[in-house]
């Protein structure tokens, strides 16, 4: 029984951090709330460690929260007070990829583009692209389901999780789901660890399902009059035979904050635009969907532009760090909304800003997951914090009131717990807090987020 601070450092193969300048790295993450210093920060090298974590954890009541790449915008790996933070930044390996079975296994801590990257040089594709690819952590993107542009033909996260194992909170170690493409045996408590944010488990190690690449790939970047002509091009795109894999909308506002923020030259780019990517096995489909868009887009009086794929993703990559840099405050939101809802969501949002702030929409219109980002320009400290609460109650009353949801990719943590009775009912709620007793029976994961 591991007990005190010097018996889990004797029984630990990782290490462990008390030094409040290291400790002062784990304390936020990028959903801009205050940071909060963890008294312990330990750095787990092998399975082992965690249960020994727990264990100790657990004796001494004292809470954890797991960091991966601290990327989350939701405030889920700010570490709770006197708490525990595990960084997952030494288990990082990416098993060979296994052809015969279409998979791979990996390590929480691995950076995803680093597993995209050996999955490509194998011939097949992961195509999970959440903007942050370059810096997020598979444990991050199994913990909050995350997605991306590429959603709307390829799903998400979850979509390609074959198995996962790690700790409960209660110690007791999980192994869910195998290498195989289907598997309905028992409860599905895979997919109740999926999206569970660090309040269920410690996924240890998880198993990927990869899909061939699609050989041809182009993107469009179509500049309208307005956000409403996007909407309805989009709704006429969508009832043809073309599935596009990604479909973001772009304002004129992001792309004046990304052009003084990137060191590119995109005053060739204008918005309101949809930036658009199919992809196709044949040089001919995609050629054939070239037209069916130029057509479109001729009807709807809007130009395309089409030889600068890098750089439109750069852009669309960017907004988020640019409107930071741009606005005195930011804040963020990722409610969900039904895709046809998206025009009405559109129309009313920037209508609720402050005088001294702004509201700028943009991102994943395919999917209704619309990025809508409160901008402070002139407002003081306190004066901000009042109207930013005000705007949020509204934004998430009214995509709740439109049939949506309050996040869709970013999770509650921190910054969307206060809504949660606003989506569930008081017995739904009591449901999933009992499911955290079940899993966490002395709430020692992530206690202060969720509900
Ligand atoms: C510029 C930018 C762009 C972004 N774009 C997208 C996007 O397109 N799509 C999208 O979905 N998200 C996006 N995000 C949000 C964020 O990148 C994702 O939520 C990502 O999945 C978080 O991964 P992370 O490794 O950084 O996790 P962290 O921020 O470290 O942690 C997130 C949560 O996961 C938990 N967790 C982490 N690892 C584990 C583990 N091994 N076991 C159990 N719990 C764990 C943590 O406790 C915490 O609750 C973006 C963020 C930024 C800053």
């Amino acid at each position: 029984m591991i007990m005190n601070l010097d018996q889990l450092k004797d029984s630990l193969v990782g290490s462990v951090h008390n030094d409040s300048e290291f400790l002062s790295h784990y304390s936020a993450d990028k959903s801009y709330l205050d940071p909060v210093l963890p008294s312990l920060v330990i750095v787990p090298e092998c399975e082992a460690d965690i249960e020994y974590l727990l264990a100790y954890a657990n004796a001494n009541n004292q809470p954890v929260t797991v960091r991966g790449g601290g990327s989350g915008k939701s405030g889920g790996a700010i570490p709770e007070l006197n708490g525990i933070v595990v960084s997952f930044e030494k288990m990082t390996a990416i098993s060979t990829v296994d052809i015969a079975n279409r998979c791979v296994v990996v390590q929480p801590g691995a950076i995803l583009d680093d597993i995209k990257h050996a999955v490509e040089e194998q011939g097949l594709w992961y195509p999970i692209d959440p903007s942050s690819s370059d810096w997020c952590t598979i444990g991050g993107n199994v913990a909050e389901n995350a997605g991306g542009a590429n959603a709307l033909k390829y799903g998400v996260t979850g979509d390609y999780i074959l198995a996962v194992s790690g700790f409960f909170g209660n110690g007791k170690p999980f192994s869910f789901g195998r290498k195989c493409h289907k598997d309905v045996a028992g409860y599905d408590i895979k997919s109740l660890l999926i999206g569970s944010e660090g309040t269920l488990g410690i996924i240890t190690s998880i198993t990927l399902k990869l899909i061939p690449k699609p050989r041809f790939s182009q993107s469009f970047w179509c500049s309208f009059s307005s956000l409403q002509a996007i909407c309805q091009f989009f709704q006429t795109l969508s009832v043809s035979s073309y599935q596009l894999s990604a479909a973001e909308c772009i304002q004129p506002a992001c792309l004046a904050a990304v052009a003084s923020y990137l060191d590119e030259d995109i005053s060739f780019l204008n918005g309101p635009a949809l930036l658009c990517r199919y992809e196709s096995d044949s040089q001919e489909g995609l050629d054939q969907f070239r037209d069916v868009l130029l057509e479109q887009c001729n009807v709807f009086d809007a130009s395309c532009h089409m030889e600068s794929d890098d750089l439109y993703w750069l852009v669309r990559r960017s907004i988020s760090d640019a409107l930071g840099d741009r606005y005195r405050h930011k804040f963020s939101e990722d409610i969900t909304v039904p895709s046809g809802a998206v025009k009405d969501y559109l129309d009313y949002i920037p209508t609720l800003a402050i005088k001294g702030t702004v509201i700028v929409c943009y991102g994943h219109l395919g999917d209704g997951n619309i990025h809508t980002n409160i901008l402070n320009e002139s407002l003081s400290e306190e004066a901000w914090g009042v109207a930013k609460r005000s705007m949020i109650d509204q934004i998430m009353a009214y995509a709740v009131e439109l049939g949506g949801t309050l996040t869709g990719e970013h999770g509650i943590g921190l910054t969307k717990k206060d809504y949660m009775d606003s989506y569930f009912s008081e017995y739904e709620l009591a449901i999933l807090k009992g499911v955290k007793r079940v899993f966490d029976p002395n709430t020692i994961l992530n206690p202060s987020k969720l509900f």
